[in-house]
Formats: structure tokens, C-alpha cells, sequence
């Protein structure tokens, strides 16, 4: 394996603002040669300065005409980016218009795109770190490690990103040691561990208190040593196994096509509670079987423990979980998890579709109607995109799996591109569907409240009074809380962007959403002085603090931005809530998704149509999806559900349509929405944002590109703008937008690589401009 003719390598260099492509040549030293392989990380020097960057290693030359720098040391003992990996950077690129470095950094976890160090472990288990030895010292250990002699962990600096825990084993001088009489505990775990001989145990599972371990320690009666855990192995240890069931004859269906046909990716459609978690989890199971691996995407908010359980519940310690609300640490765990072939079932959030598995069976992706598989920061990708270019390359299934498809996916399954396969019957008979009914807001003036209906307030009182649980949801989609004076009508605004301040009781401030400026709520209106302010829009507190004073003993819990921000908060607040703690759940569009309370019978949705006047050409299908997903909440277990759907619109398509749980009817009613007015799917999108903190530059800029793009598109290619975006400034930036409606565009990437390259001439430094392929959000 070891080519130590190699003398060449290429480098891609992670520098902000260096925006090439192209790698860069750098000398391999003599006592690297033949050490370093294409993946992994190497610190070179760079620019006239020669400072010291962290880079990547794509390739070798033979031979290169001029001088070099030599690469000064290398990161890794083993490639960090898989041959695979390295591929997907060279494919994705033409998508999502951001540069390869970014790309090869969103496959790697942060840790390694950070500043860390490393720990050599010797033998002896005595540890030295890296960055204390010698050149020849790293050498004579990289070689070592090659040879399979030495193990090497990566480790950030900082304490924070590992996990330790003690152990404690007896030392030959614990058997001979006088301890006289006088202490009854010291002598039970002198006893203890001469029963143990030279068996290590767990320092935190003994029954003594610390002065007595301490006193062992001491005395070097006892030896103490750390060892580095995976900090969520612990999450493992409390879960029941769990064994598969019967499939029905749908499911059985569905899972005998997704295991025999690799011909096109499945679009699995299937009401809540169908049972398509079960049929994922025996595709993955059959491909386990036969030594595979499978990765399992769900939307992050849905990534919730009861979801995550399920997989362990049934695959055990194979599974490793990703989701933004780990810590660096505890993902790297994860990732190296992955790496070493440990775990074989990934579960994880949108990024996870990058994580290092080979020999994948199944690729799923549960809820592919979802937003957040778009990321919406470089690089621009969408995991479903991702999950094709692999599961091509690796021969492997791909599920996509959803109760309201996207528009997208379900077109091209309309046209065989993907198959379709649907489960229509709940999979458990005895769940009945929820009753849903929609009250008409118009019609319910309450002088007493602003939130709730008569209907909606009855209703929960005789939810509570049967001891059964309620779910209210606020749909803030389009909506926030604001200032407003009451004389003049000002409403407090970001200095820096142009959108309204957003009003947050519990620290008492008014916080910009957008750059997160903050500010005292005023006491006097800044415009005139009246000392008439008001605090309008219903945030989830105001709606809490207004149920509360028309039902005082009711006990509600609240789950949105502000109550989840801490560590593990979203999980406690479900736990509490499954425990019986309170009788209300009331947040945001965070409870809508993957909850199962066998005690909740009443879903309220206090706003459902703030959503609708969005300037989005998505706005119904999303107002659609999320009723429909709160729906299904109610009543999964042997009690009837009830929806209550409080509305303005009640004649709306989107709120009809999913009072009467008809996803084929409001696909039917969408499509030829899209069609009349040339939206997805019949046509592609692009989107190109264009910002300058000069809001005329911004505009000449903008009509620049515009003339660009013309050049080179046919005329059945619409460009709609420039127009300011719907927030125009943020940031001091002012922002606009051109969006380019397509079906068959050869010159298109030429015509978008030609406006980036306008951000390279000098007279443009402070322009910034973002192409987005298949914008999610307007
Ligand atoms: P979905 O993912 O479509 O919402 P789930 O897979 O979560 O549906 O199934 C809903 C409920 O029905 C779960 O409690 C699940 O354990 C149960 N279930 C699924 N399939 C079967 C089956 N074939 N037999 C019995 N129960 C099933
Ligand atoms: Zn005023
Ligand atoms: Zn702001």
C-alpha cells in the first residue's frame, strides 16, 4: 500500500475568502513519504506569509515546473474523507454553487474542521500529545500505527470535547494493608476488591462515599485510571429490545418491492399511523442480514428520543444517532462510530446523509416533504439529492416516505421516475382517524379572549375534566409578536434590518430574529412620546399567559424557541408532558411532528392560516402539511382524536382539503396551481440573492446579473425580478432578488458560474451574491 514514490501532493486550502477550486502543489517531505494518502488533513503554509492552513489532500503528481512549499505536517493517521466522499464534493458542486472546500467540509464533523490536537496512546496506555513530539518521533509513530503497533486519538484541546470515566482495580498492596478495625466501610470495599482480584469496576457504580474511595487512593490501594466513553452509549443501556411485527398486507407489499427492485427509488405514501417506521425498520433489518448498512434520515425536529428509541429498540448498540443538538464531542463520537465499522444504522438529521458508511442496502428518508432537507447556508444542498448520487453509486434502495409527499416527489412518481407505494389503513385497526372540524374565527368575536374560540375553550374544558390530555399548536409561520403605539401606530423596528422587533416576556426584551439585536421594551413610544404601547400578535407566551387567566388551575407546559434553547430542554418538556406533569402542551410547530401521547385526545390549532398570505408559492402546500401532520396526533392510541381548527379562511383549499384528510385531492388542486403560474414541479427554480450594504449598488448590481442571465437563456426560460426581497435589509445589507423558472436550460450553469465570477473583480469586493437551486424559503 505504502507508494513512497509519491512527491507531490495536492492540496485544497480551507481559507475563508479564497474562493478557487483549485488545488494547490505542495513537496511531500522525506520522512512524511509514503505516509500520506489522498483524505486526509495536512497543515501547509500559504500566501507570501507562509501561514500555517489547514488543507485536504486530493491527489498526487509526478512531476510539477517551479518551486514548492513542503507540506509541514500531516493531521490524520487514516483518511478522514472516504474515496466516496471525495467523488460526491466533485458532483454536488454543480448544484449548489459553493466551492469544494465547503462541500468536503460538511461531510467531516467539526471537531476536525477546528483547531484540536491529538493524543498518541502508547502501549503502556501513557499518552503524549502530538503536537509535543519531534519530526521524528511523529514519523517512527505514523509508521508504527501503519503497521498496525500504535493507536492514535484525535482529540480537541479543550477537556470539554471527551468523555472520561473512572475505574478503579485493587494494587498488590491492598491485601497486606493494616486497616485496623476502626472503619466497618473501608474494611466491606477492602473485601469488595480482593473479591475482584485484578477486575477493574466502574468508580461511579461503587456504593461508598468519596472520603472512603479517597482514602484507597491515597494510600495507592486502590489505582485509579480514565477511560474515554461514548457519551451516548448510556442512552443505549435503558431501552427495551423490541421485536418485529406482523406486517399487514399493505405494509408486506411495500417491503417485498423495496427489497427485491433496485431499479428506481420508492415514494412510500402513507397516512400517520400506517405503519411505514415498521416497514423501515424491516428493510433495514433484511439488509443487515446480509451484512449491509442503511442510513435513516428524519427531519431534525421529528428527531426526537421516542424516535431515535425505536431504532435502538431494535437494533441495539449498531446504531449511531446525529442530530444537531449533540455537541461536537459527542457527533465526533458518533462519526468515528461510523468510520470504524461499529455501527452499521445511521439515524440522523439532514447532514447525516453524508456520514462514511460503505456496502449501504437502504438510504430512507422519512417526512420528505420537509423544508429543513434543504439547507439553507453553503453549501446549498438537498439531502434527497445527496441520497440519489449515493445510493446509485452504492447499489443501495432509497426510500422516501411522507403522508403528504412533496409536489415534486410525487410528480415524478406520477410519471414512474420514482415507484409508488402506498399504505392507506392505519396500522394499528383499534386507532380510530380523528374527527377534525374547522371553527370560523369570523363568526367568533370573544370579547374575552383574543386566541380562543368559544368551541375551542369548551372543548378543553371537557378534555380536562376526563383527565385526557390537549395539544394546542400556534402556527408561527408569518407571524411574530410586536410594539406598537397605540396613538401614532409606530412599531419598533431592527436599526439594522427592516422588520419589526420581536417581543419576548421572559427576558423582557425586543430581539431582531435576523441579526439578533436586542433592546429594552421602551416605556414611552419612540415616535411621540405616548406612553400608549402595546404588545401585539399572540406569541405561544401571551396565548399561555391568556389560557392561564381563563382557566387558573390548568397546568400548561410550553415548548418553542425560547423554552428549548438549553441542552436536552426539548426532551424533558416531552417527558414531563408523557408523565402526566400537566394537561396542556401548547408550542409551535415543534410538537406537531413524531409525538405519541396515548392520553391526548383534543389537537387544538389556534392560527391556521397565518402561513397562507406568505409570499411563498409554497405557502398552501405547507400550511397543508403541518395540519395534516397535527392531525394525525390526535387519538393514536384506542380513545378518538379531535381536531380543532381555528381559522379566518376556512374556505381555503389548504383547510378544507385537510379537514377532510384528502391528500389526493389537494394534489390534484396544487398541481394545477403550479402549472397556470409555472412553479415546481413543472419548471426548476433558481434563485439568485444579491446584497450590498448600498442599496443602489445593490440594484444596478442586480440588473447586471439580469442582463447576464438573459445572454444566455433561452426565452422559455422566466426571469422574474430583481425585486427586493420580502425582507429588504438585514444585517446593514440590502437585499434583492431574481428568480429564474426553467425546464431545459443548456446554458445555465455557465450563465450562474459567469454572475459568481462577478463577486471576484475587484470593484465588487463588498458584493455578495448566493445562487440557491431550488429555493425552500422566500
Ligand atoms: P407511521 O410511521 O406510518 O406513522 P408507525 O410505523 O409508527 O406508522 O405505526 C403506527 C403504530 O402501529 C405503531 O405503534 C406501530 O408499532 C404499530 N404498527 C405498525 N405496523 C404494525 C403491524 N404490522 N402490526 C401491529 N402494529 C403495527
Ligand atoms: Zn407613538
Ligand atoms: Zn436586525
Amino acid at each position: 500500500m505504502i507508494n513512497s514514490e509519491r512527491k507531490i501532493a495536492e492540496v485544497i486550502v480551507d481559507v475563508p475568502l479564497m474562493q478557487t477550486d483549485k488545488p494547490f502543489s505542495y513537496a511531500i517531505p522525506e520522512h512524511l513519504a509514503g505516509l500520506i494518502e489522498v483524505g486526509m488533513r495536512v497543515h501547509v503554509p500559504f500566501g507570501s506569509a507562509g501561514r500555517l492552513v489547514q488543507g485536504l489532500v486530493v491527489g498526487f503528481l509526478d512531476d510539477f515546473n517551479g518551486e514548492l512549499k513542503e507540506i509541514v505536517e500531516v493531521l490524520d493517521l487514516e483518511p478522514v474523507l472516504t474515496e466516496e466522499q471525495l467523488w460526491l464534493a466533485d458532483e454536488m458542486r454543480h448544484n449548489v454553487f459553493s466551492y469544494k472546500i465547503s462541500c468536503l467540509k460538511a461531510m467531516l464533523p467539526n471537531l476536525l474542521n477546528s483547531s484540536y490536537d491529538k493524543v498518541l496512546v502508547h502501549d503502556d496506555g501513557s499518552e503524549e500529545l502530538w503536537s509535543s513530539l519531534s519530526p521524528e518521533a511523529q514519523q517512527s509513530a505514523l509508521k508504527a500505527v501503519k503497521a498496525g503497533e500504535q493507536t492514535v486519538r484525535y482529540l480537541a484541546k479543550s477537556k470539554e470535547n471527551r468523555k472520561t470515566e473512572k475505574w478503579l482495580t485493587a494494587t498488590d498492596k491492598l491485601a497486606d494493608f493494616d486497616f485496623g478495625n476502626r472503619s466497618k466501610k473501608r474494611l466491606e470495599l477492602r473485601d469488595m476488591f480482593l473479591g475482584l482480584g485484578r477486575e477493574p469496576i466502574r468508580k461511579k457504580d461503587l456504593p461508598f462515599s468519596r472520603e472512603v474511595i479517597k482514602f484507597f487512593i491515597d494510600n495507592d490501594l486502590l489505582k485509579l485510571e480514565e477511560r474515554e466513553v461514548n457519551r451516548l452509549e448510556s442512552a443505549f443501556d435503558a431501552v427495551e429490545p423490541d421485536q418485529a411485527k406482523q406486517l399487514n398486507a399493505e405494509q408486506a407489499t411495500a417491503f417485498q418491492a423495496i427489497i427485491s427492485d433496485r431499479s428506481r427509488p420508492f415514494l412510500l405514501e402513507g397516512i400517520t399511523g400506517s405503519g411505514k417506521t415498521e416497514v423501515y425498520l424491516q428493510v433495514i433489518e433484511h439488509f443487515l442480514k446480509q451484512g449491509k448498512t442503511a442510513i435513516m434520515l428524519v427531519p431534525e425536529i421529528s428527531l426526537t428520543p421516542q424516535m431515535s428509541n425505536r431504532f435502538i429498540a431494535r437494533f441495539g448498540k449498531q446504531v449511531a444517532i446525529m442530530h444537531s443538538g449533540l455537541s461536537d464531542g459527542e457527533k465526533y463520537d458518533e462519526w468515528r462510530k461510523i468510520r470504524s465499522g461499529e455501527a452499521r444504522v445511521v439515524v440522523g438529521a439532514r447532514s447525516a446523509i453524508f456520514v462514511p458508511l460503505t456496502n449501504i442496502g437502504v438510504i430512507i428518508i422519512d417526512e420528505e416533504h420537509e423544508a429543513s432537507y434543504k439547507q439553507d447556508s453553503n453549501p446549498r444542498y438537498h439531502a434527497r439529492d445527496i441520497a440519489l448520487l449515493r445510493a446509485k453509486r452504492q447499489g443501495a434502495a432509497l426510500v422516501m416516505g411522507s403522508a403528504t409527499p412533496s409536489l415534486e416527489s410525487r410528480a415524478r412518481a406520477q410519471r414512474d421516475v420514482y415507484q409508488l407505494l402506498t399504505l392507506t389503513q392505519r396500522a394499528n385497526p383499534d386507532a380510530l382517524l380523528p374527527k377534525v372540524e374547522v371553527i370560523d374565527m369570523r363568526s367568533q368575536i370573544n370579547e374575552a379572549s383574543a386566541n380562543f374560540s368559544k368551541p375551542l375553550l369548551a372543548k378543553i374544558a371537557e378534555k380536562l375534566e376526563r383527565k385526557e390530555q390537549v395539544i394546542l399548536m400556534l402556527n408561527r409561520r408569518g407571524y411574530s409578536s410586536f410594539v406598537m403605539c397605540r396613538d401614532c401606530g409606530h412599531v419598533v423596528e431592527c436599526p439594522n434590518c427592516d422588520i419589526s422587533l420581536t417581543l419576548h416576556m421572559d427576558t423582557k426584551t425586543l430581539n431582531c430574529h435576523y441579526c439578533g439585536h436586542t433592546e429594552a421594551i421602551p416605556q414611552v413610544c419612540p415616535n411621540c412620546q405616548s406612553r400608549k404601547i402595546r404588545y401585539y400578535g399572540s406569541g405561544t407566551q401571551k396565548v399561555q399567559e391568556e389560557l392561564e387567566g381563563l382557566m387558573p388551575e390548568v397546568k400548561i407546559l410550553r415548548m418553542d424557541v425560547d423554552t428549548t434553547k438549553t441542552k436536552n430542554a426539548h426532551e424533558r418538556i416531552l417527558a414531563d408532558f408523557g408523565e402526566g406533569k400537566a394537561d396542556i402542551l401548547l408550542g409551535t410547530q415543534m410538537i406537531a411532528k413524531g409525538l405519541d401521547f396515548p392520553n391526548v385526545t383534543l389537537v387544538g390549532v389556534i392560527n391556521a392560516d397565518t402561513g397562507l398570505n406568505l409570499p411563498d408559492f409554497r405557502a398552501s402546500e405547507r400550511t397543508f402539511d403541518l395540519l395534516m401532520q397535527v392531525a394525525g396526533r390526535a387519538g393514536r392510541a384506542d380513545k378518538l382524536g379531535e381536531v380543532l381548527i381555528q381559522t379566518f379562511n376556512p374556505g381555503h383549499y389548504a383547510i378544507a382539503l385537510a379537514q377532510a384528510q384528502d391528500y389526493e385531492g389537494f394534489y390534484a388542486r396544487e398541481m394545477a396551481f403550479r402549472q397556470k403560474l409555472a412553479y415546481p414541479p413543472y419548471y426548476f427554480t433558481v434563485q439568485v440573492l444579491v446584497s450590498h450594504k448600498d442599496e443602489q449598488v445593490a440594484v444596478k448590481k442586480s440588473y447586471e446579473i439580469a442582463k447576464i442571465l438573459a445572454g444566455h437563456l433561452t426565452d422559455k426560460a422566466k426571469v422574474l425580478g430583481p425585486i427586493p426581497k420580502p425582507i429588504a435589509r438585514t444585517h446593514n445589507l440590502y437585499h434583492y432578488q431574481l428568480l429564474i423558472k426553467y425546464r431545459f436550460e443548456d446554458e445555465l450553469e455557465e450563465a450562474l458560474n459567469e454572475v459568481l465570477d462577478l463577486t471576484q473583480e475587484r470593484e465588487n469586493r463588498d458584493l455578495r451574491v448566493i445562487i440557491d437551486s431550488e429555493p425552500q424559503n422566500f
